[in-house]
């Protein structure tokens, strides 16, 4: 019998979705590049379906259904573009080359454009929710042709995690559209994890807690607004307890945030998309100081103000308060990249359902995503979330509590360059005037570059070198 779909890379995520393909009812065809991979699923998940392993690729490709499905789930990099060559030898135009890993999206679009030339569909997809969400369901982010998504779509969408009955898997759009809002729900899943480490060191260091009490205070979190994944395991690590010491588990850790640099594509793309993503820069660079050991020793000497503890018990409740709208700042920049991706690439991307697949099944899960749903299903050209009623109406409720939490974590030493951040986006956002009229001026002044003016159309240019007359440029 001919496979529906196939599936060659098989570690972890490559062998758990071709599982959950199987558990689906498709024939599955299976090929990884060392063999004994190949022969462990089928030895250890051959019951769960129907597998049609094969060791030489081209036989692979043979066992294949037409038009052929092919999912790549390899290393991101050099080796996904060999297996892309590979297969592409032997495949027909018509015939579809899924990459299920997180390339990034300048890659995607290259790839997608040279296998266009073959005739063969490119399909970069997101899929995220790691190990588990491959087997149980994922949130799947494809981008590539729309008849490539009319082919494979009903097959990931059966595969997908579903949320209300809703699957979480979505046509995003063109060429590299899928990799692209995959790398942003990294970046936002950097943020989100920066924020409740700040929210953790503040409480910690302020009220003298200890990580298991502070467990409790996630746990009743995670029952409200904040409700999500990351909140829900928070609580599960902080309670953690190190058998060999007896210590708290985030006490015997390493205190070195490393990262596999989605989070860092994101910051670059933003820079150059001229977004101003500050939420999920500053969780990039706190990594960043976090992983410079001798930096940090160097340090160690320089001072810090008189008082450490500040132990007033209202700030468990705003410090909630203020990782609530630091968090709706960080996804509505997030959501901001993806407005200008769009854009800049013509990718006519739906917000709202990015906000939809991403309910279930991906590390960034949350209650919180349908009322970004929500938001743009009243305005799916709202300028920012912020500008939404009910988020406007959050962190309208939140912003004392913010202030108050930068301000308490200023006078005792803790950096909370998440909350700082957001706080500075959010006052800079909603001032009439911001100061970079001085800016405007000063580039004039030395570099003749122009500025406009509040009262007339045109450019102008202010002779400032002579006699300081203004004239039109
Ligand atoms: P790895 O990233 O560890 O990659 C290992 C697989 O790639 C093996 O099957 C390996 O084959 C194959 N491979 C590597 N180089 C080549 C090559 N040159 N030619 C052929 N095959 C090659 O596997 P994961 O399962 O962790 O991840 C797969 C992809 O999914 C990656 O792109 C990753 O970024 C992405 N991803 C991972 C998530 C996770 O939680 N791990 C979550 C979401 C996405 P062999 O067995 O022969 O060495």
């Amino acid at each position: 019998d001919l496979a529906d779909i196939g599936v060659t890379g098989l570690a972890v995520m490559g062998r758990n979705l071709a599982r959950n393909l199987a558990r689906h009812g498709y024939t599955v065809a299976l090929h990884n590049r060392s063999e004994g991979r190949t022969q462990e699923l089928v030895r250890e998940f051959g019951g769960e379906g129907t597998f049609v392993p094969a060791r030489e690729l081209a036989d692979f490709v043979a066992s294949l259904k037409r038009p052929r499905r092919a999912i790549i789930m390899v290393k991101a990099g050099a080796g996904t573009d060999a297996v892309i060559d590979q297969l592409a030898a032997l495949m027909e135009p018509g015939d579809m080359i899924v990459d299920g890993g997180n390339a990034h999206f300048a890659d995607t679009r290259r790839r997608e454009a040279a296998l266009r030339e073959q005739g063969i569909h490119f399909v970069g997809s997101g899929i995220s929710g790691g190990e588990e969400g491959a087997l149980l369901g994922p949130s799947i982010m494809p981008g590539g042709s729309k008849e490539s998504w009319e082919a494979l779509g009903p097959i990931l969408q059966d595969i997908s995690a579903k949320v209300d009955g809703v699957p979480c898997a979505v046509h995003v759009g063109p060429d590299g559209a899928g990799h692209f809002v995959k790398m942003v729900h990294n970046g936002i899943e950097y943020s989100d994890m920066q924020l409740i480490a700040e929210s953790y060191d503040l409480l910690r260091q302020a009220l003298g807690v200890t990580p298991a009490e502070l467990a409790e205070v996630f746990r009743q979190w995670n029952e409200g607004e904040l409700g999500s994944y990351l909140i829900e395991i928070t609580a599960e690590v902080l309670e953690q307890v190190d058998a060999e010491t007896g210590k708290p588990f985030v006490d015997v850790v390493v205190d070195q945030a490393e990262q596999k640099g989605t989070g860092r594509w994101t910051v670059q793309s933003a820079l150059e998309l001229g977004v101003p993503v500050t939420g999920i820069a500053e969780a990039v660079f706190a990594r960043a100081l976090s992983g410079h050991p001798e930096q940090r020793r160097a340090a160690r000497s320089l001072e810090g103000p008189e008082v450490s503890g500040d132990g007033a018990k209202e700030l468990v409740e705003d410090v909630r308060q203020a990782l609530y709208a630091s968090k709706i700042v960080a996804y509505a920049q997030g959501f901001d990249q993806m407005a200008a991706a769009s854009k800049e690439y013509g990718w006519d991307v739906d917000l709202g359902a990015m906000a939809t697949i991403w309910r279930g099944g991906c590390i960034i899960r949350a209650k919180f995503l349908d009322r970004i749903r929500a938001a743009y299903d009243a305005d799916p050209n709202l300028p920012t979330l912020l500008a939404d009623p009910t988020f406007a109406a959050a962190v309208n409720l939140a912003q004392e509590s913010w202030r108050r939490v930068v301000t308490t974590a200023v006078r005792i030493g803790v950096p909370t360059p998440g909350f700082s951040s957001a706080l500075a986006y959010y006052d800079g956002l909603r001032r009439d005037r911001l100061p970079a009229s001085l800016v405007q001026g000063l580039r004039d002044y030395f570099g003749a570059h122009t500025y406009h003016r509040v009262d007339k159309e045109g450019s102008f240019h202010t002779d400032w070198s002579g006699d300081r007359a203004e004239h039109p440029a």
